[in-house]
């Protein structure tokens, strides 16, 4: 009895919300085929540091690679920050929704596959403590929990911490984002020591905070750095 109540619970929630399409708010899926279809994926010609696009390009490592000190071994990312997903992410950052999570986490599944990293643990580029007072959580963990359900990887939250303030990236030069984020962080040894991380976030742009989280890590003993980011913006 208890069993059918509880199901006829689910039913009736189901009923009351099903799930919209976080692309385009068609109704019956979390991210549907259409929207699938229209996502740009990042494929070939990237920096093979920091994963940026670049088309055409000779070097394989783009020149901002060559000249900054990078912490991470590698960045990557699936899409690029534009159409349907650069929506399904606003809503990600909005609505504290892990089923949106867990669909837009299975291209990282693949992306961690194609790239065959040895990893230890994932842990997210954390939020700031006013961003998360008015927003109440993590957007990237919605995304880590379900790939941590994915590939049996544990999650450690609390690894990194924001040590200081910084303002929003949006907006800002290479040079001041590099300065906004720097010294940002700082990692828990005793948690990082000697394992190999990966730190995930959902959009990147230049690399600079998830560089600055590398920093961190590896200032904190860990043995290497890898980051993944759900899509990636090519506007500063
Ligand atoms: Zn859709
Ligand atoms: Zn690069």
């Amino acid at each position: 009895m208890r069993s059918r109540i509880h199901t006829w619970g689910w039913e009736t929630l189901d009923f009351l919300f099903p799930p919209r399409c976080a692309g385009c708010d068609k109704w019956g899926e979390r991210y549907c085929a259409s929207c699938q279809e229209q996502t740009k994926i990042i494929s070939s010609s990237i920096c093979q540091v920091c994963g940026e696009p670049h088309p055409g390009a000779i070097s394989l490592v783009c020149q901002r690679c060559q000249t900054t000190e990078i912490f991470y071994i590698n960045l990557r990312s699936w899409a690029y920050f534009e159409g349907p997903i650069q929506k399904a992410i606003h809503k990600l950052k909005y609505k504290r929704d892990l089923g949106l999570g867990e669909k837009l986490a299975l291209p990282l599944v693949n992306l961690l596959q194609v790239n065959n990293w040895d990893i230890d643990l994932i842990t997210a580029v954390p939020l700031d403590a006013a961003r998360k007072r008015d927003r109440g959580f993590n957007q990237s963990l919605c995304l880590a929990r379900p790939l941590a359900w994915k590939t049996g990887l544990p999650v450690v939250a609390s690894i990194i911490k924001r040590i200081r303030k910084t303002k929003s990236q949006v907006g800002l030069s290479l040079e001041e984002r590099k300065i906004n984020v720097t010294g940002a962080f700082l990692a828990e040894k005793k948690l990082a020591k000697g394992k190999s991380i990966l730190v995930i976030d959902d959009v990147v742009t230049t690399g600079s905070t998830i560089n600055s989280c590398a920093e961190a890590l590896m200032k904190a003993e860990a043995s290497k750095v890898y980051g993944i980011t759900l899509a990636r913006s090519t506007r500063l």
